[in-house]
């Protein structure tokens, strides 16, 4: 992953208000996948953390502020897609 072209998207979609995401999660639970649309770029971030799983109704459990343990308590993000241009 580049944290460089990140940010340059990032950018990208600041200029573009109005644009959302699709974001493709994995339930660290039960493994299945879901997704939720029309999410602010500013908002992806928060996502994994705020989504309950849409199959188990699993939610993520962030623990002292460490979300990357080894428990492994957050939905993961497969896939993100632009909702529009
Ligand atoms: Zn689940």
């Amino acid at each position: 992953m580049s944290s460089f072209r990140a940010a340059a998207k990032i950018d990208d979609c600041m200029a573009e208000k109005k644009s959302t995401w699709t974001v493709v999660l994995r339930c660290y639970d039960c493994k299945r996948r879901f997704s939720g649309a029309g999410v602010p770029m500013n908002g992806i971030a928060l996502i994994p953390q705020a989504a309950p799983c849409a199959h188990c109704a699993a939610k993520s459990v962030i623990v002292s502020g460490r979300h990357f343990g080894a428990a492994g308590k957050l939905h993961q993000i497969l896939d993100l897609r632009k909702d529009r241009a």
